[in-house]
């Protein structure tokens, strides 16, 4: 039978969020659970290929939702065709782009279909800890937009499931299992007090398997996160060449569409001898850009100054630095 509530799994194609929709299917039939899941358009190629195999052997439909910055772009174009501006900023940069600048950047700054890299032509850079703006337009943007869509153009209560467990991280370790975020719109997370091999059995049990990314990378998400450790970003260049690839072509179309002219993925490490300020610009994005990066994740413990020498090489563990992780159990696990 089917329900006026709508009850919706956020899936990041991870093993919480996997669980959580077998439960949900399991008490309510999936004819009353409708799982969503939030492309980013830097997702690995397993997950893609984990979400059909979900499909099939539930005989479900995964909702996929893609934003769209074609609108922004546009607006951005003729702000950049427009700008006049004088004086400098707080940084003491030019605020005004020059034409040289405009040129480069109106070259590039097209929609190109792919929400990740559209976000950052958008900004003219890639996401950092402070500036983690991908999390809130990628994923939570979209999925409140869809959840307050069913709520205003269908009049139905909607429960959000959760993959969220207190164990996973500081942040939710005051997760509650139920939440009323407002009228209509109620959070559910079933899985807040479970031990990870409890999440693991569940699917187990179910006759599935789990994402094959936790037998390779050990983790599920965005391919790379910019939260990335020496060992993610080892196991990563090491899995796929597509995906090292991938991330300096976006740097180089995304430094075009940037006043500066360059942009790093990982930009916000601020690695060895590579800090804002104590070397030039140049070096500082050199260091910075995918091939750096690699250097850097291919020696064991701490990054000296006198390390820059060193070629990329595979390896295993390393660092741990922070960690992604959306409150709303979008960001994968
Ligand atoms: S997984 Fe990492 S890169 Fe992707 S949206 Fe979350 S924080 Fe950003």
């Amino acid at each position: 039978m089917k329900h006026s509530t709508l009850h919706i799994v956020g899936l990041s194609g991870g093993k919480d969020s996997t669980a959580t929709l077998l439960i949900a299917i399991d008490r309510l039939g999936k004819e009353n659970v409708q799982p969503v899941f939030a492309d980013t358009g830097n997702e690995h190629p397993e997950t893609y290929a984990y979400l059909e195999y979900l499909e099939e052997s539930l005989g479900i439909h995964v909702v996929r939702l893609k934003p769209d910055f074609s609108e922004e772009i546009a607006k951005k174009r003729l702000f950049i065709a427009r700008d006049r501006r004088m004086g400098r900023d707080k940084r003491g940069e030019r605020m005004r782009w020059s034409n040289k600048a405009k040129r480069r950047a109106l070259a590039v700054l097209q929609p190109t279909g792919n929400p990740f890299l559209d976000l950052c032509l958008l900004k003219g850079r890639f996401p950092t800890n402070r500036a983690r703006f991908c999390t809130e337009w990628l994923k939570r943007d979209a999925f409140v937009e869809y959840v307050d869509s069913v709520i205003q153009l269908e009049r139905r209560t909607v429960v959000v499931w959760q993959g969220v467990r207190r164990n996973e991280s500081d942040k939710r370790k005051n997760a509650k299992k139920i939440e009323r975020m407002g009228n209509k719109y109620y959070n559910f997370r079933p899985i807040v007090d479970w031990p990870v091999e409890e999440v693991f059995r569940c699917i187990a049990d179910h006759g599935l398997e789990p994402n094959p990314l936790y037998q390779t990378l050990g983790r599920v998400g965005c391919a790379p996160c910019i939260y990335a450790t020496k060992g993610d970003v080892r196991l990563l260049a090491g899995s796929d060449s597509m995906i090292t690839d991938r991330v300096r072509d976006w740097e180089r179309l995304v430094g075009q569409a940037s006043k500066k002219g360059y942009a790093a993925f990982f930009q916000g490490k601020e690695l060895a001898g590579t800090k804002p300020g104590e070397v030039s610009d140049l070096v500082f994005w050199e260091r910075h850009q995918i091939d750096g990066i690699l250097k850097w994740a291919a020696k064991e413990g701490p990054f000296m100054k006198g390390d820059w020498g060193l070629h990329p090489a595979r390896g295993h563990a390393g660092d741990d630095g922070p960690r992604c992780g959306s409150e709303m159990g979008l960001c994968g696990d």
